[in-house]
């Protein structure tokens, strides 16, 4: 909505209009300050002069020839010290009290205000963001100066702009009424991104916490920086809690970190340093000069600043590069990324071109590092979600294989590996809580002839249904297994030889009692062996068990098979 209220179509042919009838001098007819019901002057002609020395006297100044503008101007950073010229006429028959506005004072070091009438200088107010006792004139990150105009008085106001690094402001003229308005709500638009923004961080960092996936601490991390930058340059520290001046100038390094953690979420995400080694290297060389960028920041942040923008251009070239590269390659997240890089991209542009004093100062230009983060942060959301499908996808597909891996295809027990581990797994549990546990060795009697009569497909059937049979009648907590081609194998957890031969019995029984239909006109009736054994808990050794219990299997095979024994010393 701001956006687009902010691209009058008015303010754009009012400032072609300026253009064309620009002469470098100032020599217009003053601003007429007529009865209107209401004054809100936010488009008006004044003019100014860039004081080089950056010490001029007042007195020389006004001599100086000034150039026509608009009242909004971004002039690079070669203008630090500038000043600018308005000229106003009331004629109308009553005094009038007018407030001129300097919106983004926030990010002024000083704001100085002359006002001459008839070529005398008969007020001068100064406005230091260092100072406390001259902040009588700052309210919410705006300058606000009150004049009067007597009937038919006129007035040059001139007002004197300290940058820092960057010269832009804007100028508004209001009366009692319109200035009230103007600075209630001015920040709501950047709160509402911020508070977006913020959102996105809690939940990235809770991503990054639950999953230990790097590349959402990067993406938050960007966030926090994109954010704090935001909330800084576009003046919602100096609304909300009154912070400006000199203090907050070194805060301007997140503009730096900010693209340092995108390309760390970049390489994360596209994985360059395995797969790309060109881009990777690409991208590190531009991690380096953001950090001596940082670290000269640190020493002198003006100087950093100054160039800032040429190596913001040069990381834009690089990761817009880089993620064509990644389109090329058919990257699946290279789309996603390159739409909300192109975003950041195409607006941080005309903010890079804004702040050089190249590109006109309107809403969009203004704002448009923060449209740029805002509209990339919502479109890389969608990469982040890509992610966590993917990741998911793998998951399930890990367990999937898994589980075929650890599975006997025929008869849907464990195989022999996994039974392996999962017993050495429970025996080694077992021990400490000195549990005793049994074992236990199944085989198909005469099974040979099964096969040589009935034929090896009927064969496994039958197999099958002694599996079917083995899982019915033992518990939840034993851990079953096909052994060998018809062997079984039984780990009993808690469960003493005694109880252990109960069980197998009841199995013995309950298969010898079964007759088995292999076919619609053929039944068989099958029975097995088996050995029991007691795994010693002093000294587990699973192997050990097995053996004993294969002993007492063939011992059951001797005694005439369709029996259990049990293994005895
Ligand atoms: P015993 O009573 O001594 O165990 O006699 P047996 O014939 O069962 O002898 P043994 O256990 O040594 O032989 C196992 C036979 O089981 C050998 C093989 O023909 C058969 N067999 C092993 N695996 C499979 C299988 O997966 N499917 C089928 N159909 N038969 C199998
Ligand atoms: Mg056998
Ligand atoms: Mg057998």
């Amino acid at each position: 909505m701001t956006i687009i209220r902010s691209l009058p179509l008015i303010h754009t042919l009012f400032f072609l209009c300026l253009c064309l009838i620009n002469s470098s001098v100032y020599a217009a007819t003053p601003i007429q300050i007529t009865n209107d019901s209401e004054i809100k002057l936010e488009q008006f002609e004044m003019a100014y002069f860039v004081d080089k020395s950056e010490n001029m006297p007042f007195e020389q100044v006004q001599g100086q020839n000034f150039t026509k503008s608009s009242n909004r101007l971004s002039l690079g950073t070669k203008s630090k010290t500038t000043w600018i010229k308005i000229q106003l006429h009331n004629v109308d028959k009553n005094t009038q009290k007018l407030y001129l506005h300097h919106p983004y004072a926030y990010h002024n070091s000083k704001v100085e205000l002359y006002e001459v009438e008839q070529g005398v200088l008969s007020n001068v107010r100064v406005l230091d963001m260092d100072k406390k006792e001259t902040q009588q004139w700052m309210y919410r990150g705006s300058a606000v100066f009150d004049f009067t105009l007597q009937p038919n008085q006129q007035k040059t106001l001139f007002v004197k702009s300290l940058s820092f690094s960057h010269q832009w402001f804007a100028l508004n003229i209001y009366d009692e009424n319109q200035s009230k308005r103007a600075l209630l709500g001015q920040f709501t638009n950047i709160a509402l991104v911020v508070g977006m923004l913020l959102a996105l961080i809690i939940y990235n960092f809770l991503l990054f916490f639950s999953s230990r996936l790097k590349e959402h601490f990067y993406y938050a991390c960007y966030l926090v920086s994109g954010g704090f930058w935001i909330a800084l340059s576009y003046g919602l520290f100096a609304d909300l809690f009154n912070i400006f001046g000199s203090v907050t100038i070194i805060w301007h390094l997140s503009l730096v970190t900010m693209p340092f953690f995108l390309l760390l979420f970049m390489i994360n995400i596209f994985e360059t340093k395995k797969k790309y080694p060109i881009e990777h290297w690409a991208l590190v060389a531009v991690l380096i000069l953001l950090v001596i960028n940082f670290i000269h920041g640190l020493f002198d942040i003006v100087a950093a600043l100054d160039y800032s923008s040429t190596l913001a251009a040069i990381m834009m070239l690089a990761s817009l590069s880089v993620s064509l590269s990644m389109l090329i390659r058919r990257h699946p997240m290279a789309l996603f990324f390159l739409i909300g890089h192109g975003l950041f991209v195409a607006f941080s542009t005309l903010a890079v071109l804004f702040y050089k004093g190249i590109a006109e100062f309107n809403y969009v230009n203004s704002h448009g590092v923060g449209i740029g983060i805002a509209l990339e942060a919502l479109v890389l959301s969608l990469i982040i979600a890509y992610r966590i499908r993917t990741l998911e996808k793998l998951k399930s597909t890990q367990a999937d294989l898994q589980l075929l891996a650890s599975t006997d295809p025929l008869t849907k027990l464990f195989n022999r590996r996994h039974f392996n581990s999962a017993a050495v797994q429970h025996l080694d549990l077992a021990e400490q809580t000195k549990q005793t546990s049994s074992i236990a060795l199944i085989d198909i009697d005469h099974f040979k002839s099964i096969n040589d009569t009935y034929g090896h497909t009927l064969g496994d059937k039958s197999i099958k249904c002694v599996a079917n049979i083995i899982k019915n009648q033992s518990r939840q907590e034993d851990i079953l297994a096909r052994y060998g081609g018809e062997e079984f194998i039984i780990l009993m957890p808690n469960t003493n030889l005694d109880d252990a031969f109960i069980l197998i019995e009841r199995i013995r029984k309950k298969l010898e009692s079964t007759t088995i239909e292999i076919d619609t006109n053929q039944s068989i009736q099958l029975t097995i062996s088996a050995g029991i054994a007691e795994v010693n808990t002093q000294d587990l050794n699973l192997q050990e068990a097995i053996n004993q219990a294969d002993k007492a299997l063939y011992k059951s095979k001797n005694n005439g098979r369709n029996q259990s024994q049990l293994f005895k010393e």
